[in-house]
């Protein structure tokens, strides 16, 4: 065995979204993805990854990491045919002495997300000429790295090289390689020291690679990236930096801070668009490296919760930094710990463009990331309306799964087509949330006890027409934060309380529109999570998943919550709101409040203070118990 995985990744193609999740990867294409080209002078014809001399950094190699497998996904030749001139300038741009890319910046960093881009390419589309292209790129780091070292931000991202070599490696093993896997490592910060003793234990201040929200989330790869190529345990070290993280810097929907520096465990603090796709990214990583269903966890709370709030429902605009807590989007002064105020408005570049270029990737990889495959059984590692396709079992197996997860707590499996000739596993992962999961094959109950790596195998020779249904039933669950404040999950979805938006356009906006967005109401809004009938109670209402899966409107699932809607003693810091008032806090009166998935409220508090009524306050009698 040439790399160290407990999961192989499937091609890229072989997953394909469907149902909601096939609208929301149309809904990115027909918004900013499919347009930026032409707006952007740093994505056109200028750009130095076509050989112009304009933008010749990151920005062309992130926009077509997520282009590219949005493309393939789709099999939309549009975007095909897009993607396609960047390929082939990129292919062509290479050098004798094996090097690629603009010749007047040579910075390692922007070559490991090209190379990551060039491998998708050649998944989706069997190109031979990517392996030895990288081949001939990765001996000429070999023989320059020793003299032109990485530095900056490709020391800092060193794992994302390490991580495109191990593709080549997987392919086309050779000693070399382990070689440069050992040197590229060795060239990178001590990250194990960085998230322990090195950790910052409050906001940084000061710029530090290693408290860089982004270099943070890639960084967190670097055990299940080293694992990969040179062996050895990468669930204990990346379980122990998590914690530590999570225990300084860790928010109510389970992210850590970064604004762009690590930045505390305030619910006002913000968390960068690139941190949220890297950081999924990374969890695909390790999800696949360990075969631990935690990993996949943490994917998918990212990605049902802070991927959608990053950017409004039809994905023309997007935020920069985005809070837990956030009762304004607006360009009004804030204390982020590095970016410029108007870094949370909707809009083409807020306070830089980096999001903007890098974005693109975090919907269409985490669709090609849902099946893995484990030799001769097939995995799903996160769930998801979509269809696999994969050579297991001596033949083909076409399965759909059908569902509105994870608005739904219920996942059909229907195998389309067979052509095995030996069983084969159907792995799947009970979240660590889950509690009574249930599964049927063809009507018949079987046992849905997780190994310990979190999974439930099923073992069969699977024929057209097969039926699974699993069963993962979700009932609302309390995260408990400082000073008894609370937020509340339902399955991977973390529940908010919107003050509903206004949406206020700037006028003369760059790209396709920029929006500064105002609460309608009351923003301060607090949870009797003691209630007679207690926060874990709480009826739970679902109805189908609109057109436009994350708007504000028809929100597929809503929990009835009780509380206060208008804490007066919970006020505004500036633009944001202040920390959680000391809880329970004396309420005279309670109210109804409706909970709405994180992701369909771009305003919203997350992490709520707790109030306790008064002897005497009136109770609405469906919560009396
Ligand atoms: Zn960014």
């Amino acid at each position: 065995m040439t790399i160290h995985a407990a999961f192989d990744a499937l091609p890229l193609g072989s997953v394909r979204p469907a149902g909601w999740l096939r609208r929301q990867l149309q809904i990115q294409a027909d918004g900013l993805t499919g347009h930026i080209e032409e707006i952007w002078a740093d994505l056109g014809p200028e750009s130095g990854w076509l050989g112009g001399p304009g933008e010749s950094w990151e920005r062309g190699p992130y926009y077509l990491d997520g282009l590219v497998p949005l493309a393939h996904l789709l099999d939309d030749d549009a975007l095909v045919q897009k993607a396609q001139k960047w390929i082939e300038w990129m292919l062509q741009s290479q050098r004798p002495d094996g090097q690629f890319g603009p010749v007047h910046n040579d910075d390692w960093w922007p070559r490991m997300v090209a190379a990551k881009v060039l491998q998708q390419h050649a998944e989706a589309t069997g190109d031979e000429r990517v392996l030895p292209f990288l081949e001939r790129y990765f001996a000429h780091q070999l023989r320059e790295l020793p003299g032109r070292p990485l530095h900056d931000w490709a020391a800092a991202r060193a794992a994302e090289n390490v991580l495109a070599l191990a593709w080549v490696h997987e392919r086309a093993p050779r000693d070399e390689w382990i070689e440069l896997a050992e040197l590229l490592f060795s060239q990178g910060p001590d990250w194990d020291h960085a998230f322990s003793d090195g950790l910052i234990t409050g906001r940084a201040m000061t710029f530090d690679h290693r408290t860089h929200g982004p270099n943070v989330a890639m960084a967190l790869k670097n055990p299940a990236v080293r694992a990969l190529m040179l062996g050895g345990d990468a669930h204990e070290p990346t379980q122990r930096s998590l914690a530590n993280l999570d225990r300084w810097h860790g928010q109510v929907h389970g992210l850590f801070s970064g604004d762009e520096w690590l930045a505390g465990r305030e619910a006002n603090r913000g968390v960068e668009t690139c941190q949220v796709v890297e950081y999924m990214f990374t969890m695909q990583i390790a999800a696949r490296v360990t075969g631990r269903s935690d990993y996949s966890d943490l994917l998918e709370g990212a990605a049902y919760n802070l991927l959608p709030a990053s950017s409004d429902p039809s994905m023309v605009a997007h935020q920069y930094h985005q809070q837990a807590n956030q009762i304004e989007a607006s360009t009004a002064d804030r204390d982020w710990s590095y970016s410029t105020n108007g870094a949370n408005v909707f809009g083409f570049e807020p306070h830089f463009g980096c999001c903007t270029a890098n974005y693109h990737q975090g919907w269409p990889k985490l669709v090609a990331a849902l099946w893995m495959r484990r030799g001769d059984d097939l995995a799903v590692t996160a769930y998801g309306p979509s269809r696999v396709e994969a050579e297991v079992g001596g033949g083909r197996l076409v399965v759909d799964e059908i569902t509105d997860y994870p608005f739904d707590e219920t996942i059909t499996f229907r195998v389309v087509a067979s052509t095995t000739t030996a069983p084969t596993g159907l792995l799947l992962r009970i979240p660590d949330w889950a509690r009574d999961a249930e599964i049927t094959v063809a009507g018949e109950t079987q046992d849905a006890t997780p190994g310990d790596t979190g999974y439930v195998t099923l073992t069969r020779q699977w024929a057209e027409g097969d039926e699974v249904a699993l069963r993962l039933p979700m009932t609302p669950r309390r995260v408990r934060r400082e000073r008894q404040a609370v937020g509340v999950r339902v399955g991977p979805l973390v529940m908010v309380a919107t003050p509903g938006e206004y949406w206020r356009p700037v006028p003369e906006a760059r790209g396709m529109g920029e929006w500064e967005v105002f609460p309608q109401r009351s923003w301060n809004q607090a949870l009797w999570a003691d209630a007679p009938v207690p926060l874990e109670e709480w009826t739970v209402n679902r109805s189908p998943v609109g057109e436009v899966p994350f708007a504000r409107t028809d929100v597929p699932l809503r929990v009835h919550a009780i509380g206060i809607r208008d804490l007066s003693e919970w006020k505004r810091d500036g633009a944001s709101a202040s920390h959680p008032v000391d809880g329970p806090a004396p309420a005279r009166w309670t109210n109804a409040i409706d909970l709405v998935p994180y992701g369909t409220a771009r305003l919203r508090i997350a992490e709520f203070p707790t109030v306790r009524p008064v002897i005497g306050a009136k109770v609405p009698p469906d919560f009396t118990g």
